[in-house]
């Protein structure tokens, strides 16, 4: 199974609550297509825009450890598999959830157009997207080999550049036909989906 990074075109208002129906329009032509087996917001990618958030130190992502039901103690001695919570400062007892699907969605996966657009933005090490997608179809971004290789740098690639420059000049159409409006990247945002195939 490989993971993709896929950056997804939604409007500005997508939140994690609402994020499955504007997910649903842009992706399902892929699922059809059998381009991706399956997709959800962040999932093994969660936080990875996001350099102040730690995904395997939230929380909300552990669980009770089944080795010693939350006791701490096995046989008489420490239980092993939950000492990591206990020495990062989480709740004594716990194991972090392995699957990173059941994860819990965070806000900082969904991030306003702008800040890419910014000639300042780069993406940190190993989390440039490997395809746009948007209601207009998916631009592969030629970015995997580089990600594999650890050579990719973080800066904008090309093909998204011009996804871009498509956008604001109106050569490229996200939205449903019949909308003409002026595309105005401060009414959208891009949500850091983890897509598998
Ligand atoms: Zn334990």
């Amino acid at each position: 199974m490989t993971h993709l990074l896929l950056a997804v075109l939604v409007p500005h208002t997508t939140t994690v609550d609402n994020i499955a129906e504007h997910l649903a329009a842009p992706l399902l032509p892929l699922l059809d297509a059998h381009t991706i087996d399956g997709y959800r917001l962040g999932g093994g990618c969660t936080g990875a825009w996001d350099p102040g958030y730690d995904a395997t130190l939230d929380p909300r992502n552990w669980r009770p450890c089944t080795t010693c039901d939350g006791t701490t103690r096995v046989d008489g001695g420490r239980c092993m598999d939950c000492l990591p919570a206990a020495t990062a400062g989480l709740a004594v007892g716990t194991v972090l959830e392995w699957n990173a699907a059941q994860w819990a969605p965070h806000p900082g996966d969904i991030v306003p157009l702008p800040r890419l657009l910014d000639p300042a933005w780069s993406y940190p090490k190993g989390h440039t997207p490997d395809a746009w997608v948007d209601l207009a179809g998916i631009v592969w971004l030629d970015t995997t080999d580089a990600k594999l290789s650890g050579t990719d740098t973080g800066g904008t690639p090309p093909r998204l550049r011009q996804v871009f420059d498509d956008l604001r000049t109106g050569h490229r159409h996200p939205k449903p036909p019949g909308s003409r409006a002026r595309f105005d990247p401060a009414r959208w945002a891009v949500a850091i989906v983890d897509a598998h195939h």
